[in-house]
């Protein structure tokens, strides 16, 4: 292949310092044994919305069965289409994407790491929730090889690699059928 596969990933983990409180989640496993085997796409779906660095903390909450995010210190303040639409401007702009590393726990971009509150965030009711902006990507690829920061361990590295490899194959002899 000429080109390597495009992987994204929260830009937060590449040492963006692009967070809520304008730190970064630098990862040097990804920058080390990912970055030189793929194109990264660095994006931070919080800050691309508009939301601001720094900017105050989200919290998801689940309401009437329906999963919202809203502002942890300004409950009035809900950004749930915001993250949702950059999921799904990501998935249009970007149809050749093989893969994710993801920041788990985030609002955005966590993947079955992220806390969902009671409607008056009172009360922390599950912590296997999804962000908003990967909900809207994985609607769009549900098959979409994914990795968080917790599992950057050499085995998982290994087999988030071969995945986004058969899903660029996949891609390619796609287009290929195409001429
Ligand atoms: S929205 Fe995603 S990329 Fe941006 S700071 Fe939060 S976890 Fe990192």
């Amino acid at each position: 292949m000429s080109e390597q596969p495009l992987v994204g990933i929260s830009s937060c983990l590449t040492g963006m310092a692009v967070r809520y409180d304008g730190r970064h989640k630098y990862q040097s496993a990804v920058m080390a044994a990912i970055a030189p085997k793929v194109r990264l796409l660095p994006l931070c779906p919080e800050s691309m919305a508009g939301m601001g660095i720094p900017r105050g903390p989200v919290n998801l909450i689940e309401q009437r069965g329906q999963i919202r995010a809203r502002g942890r210190d300004d409950p009035e303040r809900d950004v749930t289409e915001r993250l949702l639409t950059m999921g799904r401007i990501v998935a249009r702009t970007y149809p050749d994407l093989c893969g994710y590393v993801l920041q788990s726990r985030s609002p955005s971009c966590g993947f079955g790491s992220t806390p969902i509150w009671n409607a008056d965030q009172s009360q922390m009711i599950r912590s296997d929730g999804h962000g908003l902006f990967v909900s809207a990507l994985l609607k769009a690829f549900p098959d979409l090889p994914l990795l968080d920061d917790r599992q950057l361990d050499p085995g998982s590295i290994a087999r988030f690699l071969t995945a986004v490899r058969e899903r660029a194959e996949a891609i390619g002899s796609r287009h290929g059928g195409n001429h």
